[in-house]
């Protein structure tokens, strides 16, 4: 292994001024205790790190400065006295760590943790060479994934935790998924290979690149901006209208399309962040017995389960990723914010 430097390359939220950013010089954080350094491999860069840069309402306990990202994997190369993973592992760090403590950490549900504190938000992130994470918020990628690949075991996890746990699918379940961004986009691909019928519905923004991946992951697409939501259902599924429908978008919009058009007895489940209120008519959904649920990240065993998934190649990660160096952080997170990638992975070694 090679010998850490002193010095490293770090994306970092400089001030609480919008766009105060800037890849900079750091020294290499030492381990603590119980922590572990890890060497970035990969570290996807998301929407929600778009509103960490312009400091967005939502954003105001961030840490200044913070070094951004929370969607990483990498080696471990050194670790504290008492921490307990091993130097040379490869692990993803779950980026919405609980205190392991309270009710709702032993309960299961971490990520609802009164005292959580989220990677690259509150401590320092992964758009760096190195991270220090404490060894209990780590998960060991599984034989036959890569590391840059695992990665993407942050997003998946979200959508394993939507789909898998907060939603029941069957084989035939008909699954309507507004918003192909990343995570619409892998919740398709999960409710598509356990067997439900999926279409995945966007705007003409969506068109030129997320639609077509969307189908070139299995799944049927139409476009809201060319055709109304009932219309695009119906050349679907014909008559029968939609048991699930996974809100992905954040579009109030989108919403009412759910509340409209879901089935009797079905599902909508909330997975994306909204920035602004939402109102809808009680009886619309009262009288057809639809559940309303809402999904909240992840917890460390849909981590597990996201990276047994990947290992498996469920997910095409050569398409779904596109690669920046890390001194091009800032370009990553533009092609983002214009929807020129799927999903943007800085490669800090690459
Ligand atoms: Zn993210
Ligand atoms: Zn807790």
């Amino acid at each position: 292994m090679n010998a850490i430097p002193t010095r490293m390359r770090g994306f970092r939220k400089l001030s609480r001024r919008p766009d105060d950013v800037a890849v900079v010089d750091l020294d290499v954080p030492e381990p603590g205790p119980d922590e572990l350094l890890v060497e970035v491999a990969g570290c996807g860069v998301c929407g929600s790190d778009l509103h960490a840069v312009h400091a967005d309402r939502g954003y105001e306990s961030m840490r200044i400065p913070v070094v951004l990202g929370h969607e990483f994997a990498g080696r471990v190369v050194a670790a504290g006295r008492d921490a307990t993973a091993g130097v040379g592992d490869l692990v993803v760090a779950v980026s919405i760590q609980g205190c392991g403590g309270c009710v709702r950490c032993q309960g299961g549900r971490s990520q609802l943790c009164a005292d959580r504190r989220i990677l690259g938000i509150h401590t320092d992130g992964g758009l760096a060479g190195y991270v220090r994470v404490a060894s209990r918020h780590l998960v060991p990628v599984p034989d036959g994934l890569g590391p840059v690949e695992a990665a993407l075991a942050e997003p998946l996890s979200v959508a394993v935790h939507a789909v898998l746990e907060r939603t029941s699918i069957t084989p035939g379940t008909r699954v309507v998924v507004t918003g192909p961004g990343p995570i619409g986009l892998l919740a398709a691909r999960l409710a598509h290979v356990a067997g439900a019928e999926v279409l995945v519905l966007g705007t003409a923004a969506d068109t030129a690149l997320r639609l077509p991946f969307a189908e070139r992951l299995g799944v049927a697409t139409a476009n809201l901006s060319d055709v109304a939501a009932a219309e695009a259902i119906r050349s679907r599924f014909g008559a029968a209208a939609p048991d699930t429908w996974l809100e992905a978008s954040g579009a109030v919009p989108a919403f009412g399309a759910a509340v409209g058009e879901i089935g009797p007895g079905g599902q909508i489940t909330v997975i994306a962040q909204y920035a602004s209120p939402v109102e809808f008519f009680v009886p619309d959904l009262l009288r057809r017995d639809v559940t309303l649920a809402f999904s909240y990240a992840a917890n460390a065993a849909a981590y597990d389960t996201a990276l047994r998934l990947l290992a498996t190649g469920v997910v095409p990660t050569a398409e779904f990723q596109t690669r920046y160096a890390l001194d091009d952080t800032p370009t990553a997170l533009a092609d983002v914010a214009a929807g020129r990638v799927v999903k943007a992975v800085v490669v800090p070694g690459g």
